[in-house]
């Protein structure tokens, strides 16, 4: 038995459950919340602001999506989830703008609000200040509150054990849906207690959520890059809302998950793509696994959305006190080495069971385009004069001015299913 550290106690997954305790052991301790440097973090915001990769990254995104597409079913999932959400993203962007609807008493609101979040379903609800050291440049503007209401969602169990597969890609996507339409409950709860209240969509975000989430004490960031949650881990999909409410702070917590993912490292040794690293490193001044993102899209794109290390993670399996719990009475990861937790199927390659992994050939990640349209326009124009010895045909420059004006004639918007990225 390991000697434990300290003990975290958290409220029930749902509504009126019981407490739960998670002990952490002594040599699992690191830091509330994620090893970080604020001024590091103060110069990367200030030198090289944070955007979106639905912009920086639009070339693949949209050949992603055109790969989907050749896949009925998911181009079906994709069409009707953007026929669904579209209208509760528009209905979040005006929120802001609403005033309150009543008078507030001033009193502090933390708790009701919270037992509301509770109430429509959030299985975690925190808060804490909002930071806009995350806020991507093309929303720079829009966030007008500063509190940063911290809320959680919980995808089904039985849909997200088969990923990669279609009933996972379409729990995915409703998860993402009726935590939306709930977002706008509260918001519309919080003008009502006299406050005002911007819902920050899952689907349309203002910056990653995960640094707020860890500073209001949801969760850990995990090696898969996902906000490793303590009821379900990563089986989650997450948003924010800021408000000028009368609330107060909830604090990081260490739930060992910083050094237990070093020992961990399922979904390291699980992913496909091999797209996710072994070490931490430091990264815009916090200390993180960073994703290998040109290796894990390829593989989303083309396999149902990947999402191996979401299925494979223990913590998302068994949750996080069963797993810690074991930890330190063991000294083993739960489940790891088994079928159970680490097997998966990729539709036309077969089942790959521990220790075995797709293979796939150089060219499947090569083949990605990369940056933003226009860049991708210009890099394709360039790579196809240098195979024709330096020439420019006019053929060649009659195709880079069509994808230029493709690319210049797409929204900067950064709407859309939220994806990898987004997390990291
Ligand atoms: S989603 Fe990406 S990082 Fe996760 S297992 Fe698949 S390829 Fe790897
Ligand atoms: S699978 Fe293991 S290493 Fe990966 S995020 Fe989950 S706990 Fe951490």
């Amino acid at each position: 038995m390991l000697k434990i550290g300290h003990e975290v106690v958290r409220p029930g997954m749902y509504a009126g459950d019981e407490p739960v305790t998670i002990p952490v052991p002594e040599e699992l301790e690191t830091v509330p919340g994620i090893p970080l440097e604020h001024r590091e973090v103060d110069w990367y915001a200030r030198e090289y602001p944070l955007e979106t990769m639905n912009i920086t990254e639009r070339a693949s995104r949209d050949w992603a999506n055109t790969i989907r597409d050749t896949h009925v079913e998911m181009r079906e999932i994709r069409k009707e989830h953007d026929n669904l959400n579209r209208p509760l993203i528009m209905a979040a962007r005006l929120t802001g703008d609403q005033e309150p609807t009543a008078d507030a008493t001033g009193e502090d609101v933390t708790e009701v609000i919270k037992a509301k979040a509770r109430e429509l379903g959030y299985i975690e609800v925190g808060i804490t200040a909002y930071d806009h050291r995350y806020t991507y440049q093309s929303k720079k503007d829009w966030v007008l509150f500063p509190h940063a209401i911290c809320l959680a969602y919980e995808q089904d169990f039985e849909p997200t054990q088969t990923i990669p597969s279609v009933d996972a890609e379409i729990v995915h996507s409703s998860t993402y849906r009726t935590e939306g339409a709930a977002g706008l409950e509260i918001a519309k709860f919080i003008q009502g207690l006299g406050y005002r209240a911007q819902v920050h969509s899952p689907n349309d975000n203002t910056g990653p959520y995960i640094p707020m989430f860890v500073e209001a004490g949801l969760g850990s960031l995990g090696a898969c890059g996902y906000l490793l949650t303590p009821h379900v881990g990563s089986r989650c999909r997450i948003m924010i809302i800021t408000t000028d409410a009368n609330v107060s702070y909830d604090k990081p917590v260490d739930y060992g998950i910083h050094a237990f993912c070093q020992v961990c490292q399922v979904c390291v040794n699980r992913c496909p793509g091999r797209a996710l690293m072994r070490d931490k490193v430091w990264w815009r001044g916090i200390e993180k696994h960073k994703l290998y993102f040109k290796r894990c899209r390829p593989v989303m794109a083309r396999y149902l959305g990947c999402g191996v290390c979401m299925k494979v993670c223990p913590i998302q399996k068994y949750g996080m006190a069963t797993v810690m719990t074991h930890y330190a009475e063991t000294g083993q990861v739960l489940g790891k080495g088994t079928h159970d937790l680490e097997g998966y199927e990729i539709e036309g390659k077969g089942y790959f069971g521990p220790g075995e992994l797709p293979v796939f050939e150089r060219e499947f990640f090569n083949s990605m385009p990369t940056g933003d349209t226009e860049n991708w326009a210009f890099e394709n124009l360039k790579s196809k004069a240098a195979q024709a010895g330096g020439a420019v045909s006019d053929d060649m420059l009659q195709e880079f001015k069509e994808n230029l004006e493709l690319g210049l004639g797409q929204s900067r918007d950064n709407l859309g299913m939220m994806e990898m990225e987004d997390y990291i």
